[in-house]
Formats: C-alpha cells, structure tokens, sequence
C-alpha cells in the first residue's frame, strides 16, 4: 500500500497486513503485541507512521476472533458488511469463539495480552472500574481524581506468587502504574456471572468502559 508520510510528505510502500492467523504465523502475534505489526518507518525521513489499518486478528488455538477497526477510517460500512455477512452465515462456525471489536491497536494489544493470561475481558473492564473507585476513594485532590476516572486503563500483567493485578496509565503527561490484588477480578468475576446479561449476546461486540458503564450505576 501507498502511503505518505505525514511529516516529509513523500510516498513510500508499506506492507499492511489487514488479517493476522497466529496459528500460522506466530511471528506476526509477537508484532501485534509490540505494535511493529501498526507502524512503518518512512524511508525518507525515518519518522514512524501509524498504519491506522483494520485488521483481522484470528487465534483458532485460543478461539478468539477480533476485529480492529479504527473508527476514523470510515469503518462504519466495512462494519454493517462484516456485521451483514456473520448475519448471513452458519452461527455454527463461530461456536465456541470469543468475538470482539477493537477500536485501536492498543485496545487490540490488551485483549491479546488478557486472553493470553487465561482472563476474561468483560471482567477485566468492571475490574477497571473498581480500581479506579478504590483509587479515588484515596485521592484528596479533586483535579487528580477526576483525571483518574477519565483515563484509559490497560492491563498490563499478572505479577508475583498471588498474580496482582498491574493496570497502566496516563497520568499528568507520564504512564503510571496501579496494582490490585487478584481477589478484586475473582469479586468482578463473581458479580458478571451473576448477572448474566452482562455478556453480549450478538457476535463483535465493543467491550469497554462504555459497554460495562451500561450495567453500573
Ligand atoms: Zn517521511
């Protein structure tokens, strides 16, 4: 694909890859995962372009299906025509799968990272949602607090003998990390299997702080 640099200006070819089979390429799992898989360096002028392409990431191993579609690039049909052709296809071939659509790459990178640890990314997002209350129960500062509530939490990992749970993010320019103990996702888990229609019921579904902020008040 062409593309141009959005700091020289110049052309150059980038090869994007719009479908990803781990199964096949593992290699191409570890380029998701480090973001090389949505970035070309200019040949001009060395600065690093953001691809921005819709991707396809497919982990038959694992059964997950998801569906990076960035918002900005006009996506909307691409989605009515992937949503039309599931629609129109046997139910059967997504049997057992986890679907998704992701929004950005990083959004795509965290599911990975997830599914890869054995979670669940529905819990994941209320075990957000509880972190940032136990954080701003602690927070006196009333610019702080609401920056914490407003930003974007990733999982970043599982760590130590109890598997803490270790969240990044933005804070007051810089990347900053918060830790919870495991018991907080095993409590999410417990209140998302007793509510039942937490859990999307149609295939591609976004699941994120908008999707779970529907069932808490
Ligand atoms: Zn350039």
């Amino acid at each position: 694909m062409k593309l141009h640099c959005i700091d020289c200006g110049l052309p150059f070819e980038a090869e994007v890859s719009g479908s990803v089979n781990v199964r096949e390429h593992p290699e191409l799992k570890e380029k998701v995962l480090d973001g090389s898989l949505f970035m070309e360096t200019c040949p001009h002028c060395g600065r690093v372009n953001l691809l921005g392409q819709a991707l396809l990431y497919n982990d038959p191993d694992q059964k997950i299906l998801m569906w990076l579609l960035p918002e900005e690039n006009g996506t909307r049909n691409v989605e009515a025509s992937i949503k039309a052709a599931i629609a129109g296809s046997d139910p059967a071939l997504l049997e057992g799968y986890t679907t998704r659509i992701v929004r950005t790459a990083g959004d795509l990178m965290e599911k990975v990272k997830i599914f890869d640890s054995g979670l669940d990314d529905l819990v994941m997002e209320l075990c957000k949602h509880v972190t940032k209350l136990e954080l701003a129960g602690d927070e006196k500062d009333k610019a702080r607090l609401q920056a914490i509530s407003k930003a974007p939490f990733k999982f970043f990992r599982l760590d130590g003998p109890d598997n803490d749970i270790e969240f990044t993010y933005p804070l007051d320019g810089r990347m900053v990390g918060a830790r919870v103990g495991f018991n907080v996702y095993e409590d999410c888990a417990g209140i998302v299997s007793r509510n039942p229609s937490m859990r999307p019921s149609d295939p591609f579904q976004v699941i994120d702080s908008v999707w779970v902020g529907r069932f808490i008040g």
